[in-house]
């Protein structure tokens, strides 16, 4: 007799080895029909596993989201087999499931979308076919053999220990893999294959270049047509595609992942920062400028030369080994020790717009999210240990008011002591306490990290969450207890002896080249009107009314707003149709009831036409809306 205690308390004991689909039928019916999977003693394992000893078990469960992931896992499988049933010759290597998915890397001529619904087309057959999925434990002689001709499979067996490998098989198809898998086929309700990239064999150029088909999976149809229909709306904000049609940014193949700005792009930016320094400035900080070029032996000094250096851009200048910087940090700590600090003038709240490099591989550079060259919104703070928790709050209470500008909401995670550190028992206790002292004051929920943060000091990540529940992480507030000992900082205490002060570095904005790619996404491209880099176009109806175009223009521009005038000869329909493309919030037009009555019809970004506006309400009404940085999009509204 085995015992079988389960997640509410209860035992159950039974006799022989039961499976698990065994010990969930006992408990109902139902249960052993949506079970998928079932954790024995923690490790999750097949259903159809026998149990052997006494244990806890907790069922998975359609409901489970870790059952969907050995679905989604499952799907990779049931691909593969259909895609060696219509290329024979294909070779397998590694099928994960990713965030939102599965894919299978596999060796074979590329292909294109257009040959999905075929392999789809397959796939519900295998479904159909409901196959059982069985594991068969093998010897490494065995899987050795059974994978003569199949090159990748048998490099990764020989990396293998013995007695660790198992083979999953579903009808005629055989996969070397560590499990568990859903009990057959006919378990995947839902599934869709969505693109397929180019990828090297263990991410070395030097390899084989294999198939990356990516896929997803669900239990039903409906959560996949929801995931699609998500799928749908984040490619309509890719910032890369609105960045073009609102004329912003451009990337080139003589500078790949450095962006290049446009007018345009520039006003968005040089408004991101205008707002960004004058809550810094209300917040106390003061603006810095560090070089972009320092020295091989600085970044000795930082430790960056020993960790970082694969990623950072060198070149010898005058005979000596320089880097472009990957980050500000030890720029910083030389322009603190420029001068002697007491007590008295602590904290030193140094921002840093500083432009850094880091060199990424090509294959992951993406858009604006993932660049190599961009500028981070840092600031170093340096402070006494008794200010820890003021200076937090303080950080925490300006990245509140910040993130709620642009309607962005956020979660925080404290991150501490990992189990290689530096500094001592009593510095971590402080700078954790401190952390966590200022997120209870700051009141917000957060989670706990625990051993999660980095050697030199915990932290607090930032992650927000945009218009359609994405989240992304972008601030962070981390103390470090290496840089102030590398360095040698102090100041002159209350004693007169010299201590060393307490650094965070912390950044709001992140990067902001990544950051404004969020917010193009967040907005659909559709900004606030203090926000947006053409807040109002001018178009008059034909020619004759161009003059009074451009006072109108004159007067708005007067005011402060970003306008312009379309001129071009083209048919209203169409500048308006152009002027909604590129999502200006003001498009005004004038004709010549408007020029005898000295008023405007004004679109506003909701849709709405507003007749008969006076110029000076316009004018405003605008100026409110911009002032007070309102997410308004019809600035009549109040
Ligand atoms: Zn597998
Ligand atoms: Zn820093």
């Amino acid at each position: 007799m085995i015992s079988i205690t389960f997640p509410d308390g209860s035992v159950k004991q039974f006799e022989n080895h039961p499976d698990g689909y065994t010990i969930a039928s006992s408990i109902s019916e139902g249960l052993a029909r949506n079970c998928v999977a079932m954790e024995v003693d923690g490790v999750k394992t097949d259903l159809y596993a026998a149990v052997d000893r006494d244990a806890h078990i907790r069922f998975l469960t359609t409901k489970d989201p870790e059952a969907l992931e050995i679905l989604r896992h499952s799907a990779a499988h049931v691909m593969a087999q259909a895609i060696l049933r219509l290329y024979p010759d294909a070779r397998l290597t590694i099928g994960p499931v990713v965030e939102d998915g599965f894919y299978y890397d596999i060796d074979m001529p590329p292909i294109s979308e257009e040959e999905f619904p075929k392999i789809e087309a397959e796939m519900k057959q295998i479904i159909k076919e409901k196959l059982p999925v069985v594991r068969e434990e093998v010897s490494k002689q065995r899987a050795m053999e059974f994978y003569a001709n199949e090159p990748y499979k048998l490099e990764m067996i020989s990396e293998l220990e013995d007695g660790s490998i198992s083979f999953y098989s579903q009808g005629e198809f055989t996969d070397l893999c560590r499990g568990p898998h859903i009990p057959h086929t006919g378990f995947i309700k839902a599934f869709k294959l969505l693109k397929v990239s180019g990828a090297y064999w263990r991410a070395d150029p030097n390899r084989p270049q294999l198939q990356r088909i990516y896929g997803t999976a669900f239990f039903s149809k409906k959560e996949l047509d929801d995931h699609l229909n998500f799928l749908e709306e984040a490619r309509k904000r890719d910032h890369r595609k609105i960045g073009a049609e609102l004329d912003l940014f451009s990337f080139h193949d003589e500078a790949p992942g450095m962006p290049f700005f446009h007018a345009d792009g520039m006003e968005l930016w040089n408004t991101l920062l205008d707002y960004w320094r004058s809550e810094h400035r209300a917040a106390g900080y003061v603006e810095t400028k560090t070089p972009i070029i320092l020295n091989r032996s600085l970044w000795e000094r930082s430790g960056h030369w020993e960790n970082y250096r694969e990623n950072m851009y060198t070149t010898v200048i005058d005979d000596t080994e320089v880097a472009i910087k990957p980050m500000n940090c030890p720029g910083g700590m030389l322009l603190y020790k420029t001068r002697r600090h007491s007590y008295k003038d602590l904290p030193v709240r140094a921002a840093e717009i500083g432009l850094v490099h880091r060199h990424e591989l090509s294959g992951v550079l993406s858009g604006l999210f993932r660049v190599r060259a961009f500028h981070q919104d840092d600031a170093h703070i340096f402070m006494t240990p008794e200010q820890i928790e003021s200076e937090i709050l303080g950080v925490l209470q300006l990245v509140e008011r910040i993130y709620s500008t642009f309607g962005l909401g956020f979660h925080l995670e404290l991150s501490t002591r990992p189990e290689k550190s530096i500094g001592t028992d009593a510095q971590w206790e402080d700078a954790t306490n401190g952390l966590q002292a200022a997120l209870e004051r700051y009141g917000k929920d957060y989670t706990l990290n625990e051993g999660d943060g980095p050697f030199y000091g915990p932290k607090i990540d930032i992650h927000i969450k945009d218009a359609i529940g994405r989240t992304w992480q972008c601030g962070t507030i981390q103390l470090d207890m290496s840089l102030p000992e590398r360095f040698d900082l102090s100041y002159v205490g209350q004693d007169n002896a010299k201590h060393q002060p307490v650094m965070i570095h912390r950044v709001v904005y992140g990067s902001i080249e990544r950051f404004l790619g969020i917010l193009i996404e967040h907005f659909a491209g559709r900004f606030p009107l203090w926000l947006a880099p053409v807040q109002a176009v001018i178009l008059p109806i034909n020619d004759s009314l161009a003059p009074f175009a451009e006072e109108t223009n004159a007067s708005f521009q007067q005011a402060g707003l970003r306008s312009r005038v379309d001129k071009r000869t083209e048919s209203l329909n169409k500048k308006v149709r152009e002027a909604q493309l590129a999502r200006i919030p003001l498009i005004v037009t004038v004709g010549e009831k408007e020029k005898s009555a000295g008023t405007l019809s004004v679109r506003t970004l909701d849709g709405q036409v507003h007749y008969g506006v006076s110029t000076g309400h316009f004018i405003q009404a605008a100026r409110a809306n911009i002032d007070e940085r309102a997410l308004a999009l019809n600035i009549f509204d109040n």
